[in-house]
């Protein structure tokens, strides 16, 4: 079964060893069946504070799923467990290899990236720069790295208009855009962005993703956190919905929408578009 990403497409590729080894699926034939990523039960603490207790969820491949929840819900340690930020207790698998013992530069070799929601881009480097840091590997060739750099400026042509300009000039939806586009670099297979709305005009969010949820015919699974749960579920497929560091709630996007108690608590009580 041929499971190589569909971020570059095959047609635009050289053979390159260093790109071409690192992106078969781990675990075997069983694991390309599964779930692409499978948490469970997972537990996650700051000394006595449990941040994340007992959390399960299961994102498919080709799946946009969203997390959404109240500020201090657990959201971002969530990520940052996954990511191998934070040290967790559970089940923590990534096409089916166990992620435990793994450090965030392995995971990012399988094709798991985080964009954390400060954003943390070089402020003082340029746009380029800051794309090319997160290309990650330091032995890609300059044909493979430009390469990634075009499959960037083609979503976000912005962030080409801006290639010399530096980062903390940018505007936030730029900047946001950048985080995304340099996380693009390391041709993630499941993209992990932690509150992409935060700051941003509602126009702005709504063009950012549009432009995650085209990366989903680009080969790339997208796990969103969001307290913009409105727009979170207009773009995912699955939700869940973490309160106090459990899940409340989960299913279908659309059915959480009309779901009583998420519109009571998280859309505002009523199903209009709000901007
Ligand atoms: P927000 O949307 O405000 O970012 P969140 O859902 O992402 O919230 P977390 O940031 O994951 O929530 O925080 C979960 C809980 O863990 C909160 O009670 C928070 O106070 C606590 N917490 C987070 N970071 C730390 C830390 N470094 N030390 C101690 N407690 C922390």
């Amino acid at each position: 079964m041929n499971t190589a990403p569909e971020l570059f497409p095959r047609s635009a590729r050289v053979a390159l060893p260093s790109e071409g080894e690192a992106r078969p699926p781990r675990g075997g034939p069983a694991a390309a069946a599964g779930a692409m990523l499978e948490i469970g039960d997972l537990h996650v603490s700051y000394g006595q504070v449990d941040a994340v207790r007992g959390v399960s969820l299961k994102l498919d491949k080709g799946q946009i799923i969203s997390v959404i929840g109240p500020n201090g819900a657990g959201k971002t340690t969530l990520l940052a467990a996954a990511m191998g930020l934070l040290p967790c207790k559970g089940t923590l698998r990534f096409e089916g290899e166990d992620l435990h013992g793994l450090d965030v530069e392995a995971r990012v070799e399988r094709g798991l990236c985080l964009v954390p929601e400060k954003r943390e881009l070089f402020g003082e480097l340029s746009v380029l720069d800051n794309l090319q840091l997160g290309a990650f590997s330091k032995r890609l060739r300059s044909d493979a790295l430009k390469r990634r750099l075009q499959f960037v400026y083609d979503r976000f042509p912005r962030l080409a208009e801006r290639r010399t300009q530096r980062a903390d000039t940018l505007s936030g939806g730029e900047r946001q855009m950048l985080a995304v586009g340099r996380a693009l670099m390391s041709q993630p297979r499941l993209l992990m962005l932690d509150e992409p709305s935060l700051g941003l005009a509602p126009l702005i969010v709504r063009d950012i993703l549009t432009i995650v949820r085209k990366l989903r015919d680009d080969g790339v699974s997208i796990l969103l956190v969001e307290q913009n749960a409105r727009a979170a579920l207009e773009s995912s497929d699955h939700g869940y919905v973490l309160e106090t560091g459990e899940i409340a709630l989960s299913g279908p996007s659309a059915q959480l929408e009309s779901d009583p108690r998420v519109q009571a608590t998280y859309l505002g009580g009523g199903t209009h578009d709000d901007d």
